[in-house]
């Protein structure tokens, strides 16, 4: 019996956690949950999947969660480190990190340093810190499963063969909602438009990534930091199909890929079932309705995003770290209606331009270099609004 706390449960990623745990009741045990403020529907699952605590991070949902539904057998935690105090817990094996952004690093680098191996779905930290946050794994004896489904393709067709046999990774991209639509077109996107994703149904920051690129682009900084592969042997390839997630080539010529059907729970399910397989319900590829599987090279014209990214990965330092949190800050600012689309590289690119990177960055260089970098995007959406 696996013990687990889930980081983001009332998210996509957690709410598919949850799905999973359910079919398996005698190989997981969820005893801890936590999320922002959704308390309605963290109160539902805590209802089904009685854990043992609760994190929220928003104080006042907390009062709230209390006072309507009671915390009854259960130990809460509230505020900014509720998660990161509950992830301490040494009844925990796992600890399955499904939240987005940045608020992520504080909670997974306390589940490392507790000794708990991490299912990660999140992508921001890693971004941020990825070469700090593998040390501190390796130093714990931690595993690092990736539940991002291209990251977890190429840890799954890597199989522990080191990195030196590698020749080239291909991360594939779906090529999000604006894969065909030509560049002039981007300026008028809609809000709506950017969060209709023709392959998965996802959260709002990841649906804004995807459809900027960015997504891939904070993918391949995350596989460079999870393999240890240098950016030049990654390749970002367009897969509209979705179906392959990601393929490995190595030095004997032999390329391995990993397919399935577009489904989150596939990659969930490993990451928790790891070294083992586990059954699952869901069809399998129709390779006959299918027919075929296509690859193009990206559009890094139309989506500056790509770019952008490959330049902080030749830089590293503090970079990747400015880069994510720039892109964070437009993100938020273009759900509000505050920024367009099209102004989202334009802002991230302005930030770089002005940042100072610092190598080997320690762990205050990353949390100020992030702050400063959110505060100078929001400074120049600001004064252009
Ligand atoms: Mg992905």
């Amino acid at each position: 019996m696996q013990h687990i706390a889930i980081l983001g449960s009332t998210g996509s990623i957690g709410q598919h956690t949850l799905e999973v745990v359910r079919r398996f009741p005698e190989k997981f045990r969820v005893l801890g949950l936590s999320a922002n403020s959704n308390i309605a529907l963290l109160s539902r699952q805590v209802k089904e999947f009685r854990p043992c605590f609760v994190a929220i991070a928003d104080s006042r949902a907390a009062e709230d969660f209390v006072s309507k539904f009671g915390a009854k057998g259960i130990r809460l935690f509230a505020g900014q480190h509720a998660a990161g105090e509950m992830v301490k817990d040494s009844r925990l094996d796992k600890v399955v990190v499904a939240t987005s952004g940045s608020a992520a690093l504080a909670p997974l680098l306390s589940a490392i340093e507790s000794g708990k191996d991490i299912a990660l779905a999140n992508k921001e930290a890693l971004v941020m810190a990825g070469p700090i946050i593998m040390r501190r794994a390796r130093r714990k004896k931690v595993k690092i499963l990736p539940i991002d489904s291209e990251q977890s393709a190429i840890w799954q067709c890597l199989d522990k063969q080191p990195s030196f046999k590698l020749k080239k990774i291909y991360l594939t991209a779906s090529g999000g909602p604006f894969r065909q639509m030509p560049k002039e077109g981007l300026k008028k996107v809609s809000l709506r438009q950017v969060l209709d994703h023709p392959r998965w149904k996802m959260g709002k920051k990841i649906s804004v990534d995807s459809a900027t690129m960015m997504n891939k682009g904070l993918e391949l900084l995350e596989a460079m930091f999870l393999f240890n592969v240098p950016a030049e042997k990654i390749k970002i390839l367009i897969h509209p199909q979705a179906i392959v997630h990601s393929m490995v080539e190595f030095v004997d010529g032999s390329v391995l890929a990993q397919l399935s059907r577009t489904d989150m729970r596939i990659p969930i399910q490993y990451a928790l079932s790891y070294p083992e397989r586990l059954s699952n319900p869901l069809p399998g590829i129709d390779f006959y309705k299918l027919k075929e599987l296509d690859f193009q090279s990206p559009d890094f014209k139309k989506f500056p995003c790509l770019g952008l990214a490959l330049r902080v990965a030749a830089q590293l330092g503090t970079a990747p770290c400015v880069l994510n949190a720039a892109n964070e800050a437009c993100v938020e600012e273009f759900l509000k209606g505050k920024l367009r689309f099209t102004a989202i590289p334009e802002i991230i690119e302005k930030v770089l331009g002005r940042h100072h990177n610092r190598k080997e960055p320690v762990l205050e260089d990353i949390l100020s270099a992030d702050t400063w970098a959110k505060a100078q995007a929001r400074r120049i959406i600001a004064r252009s609004n």
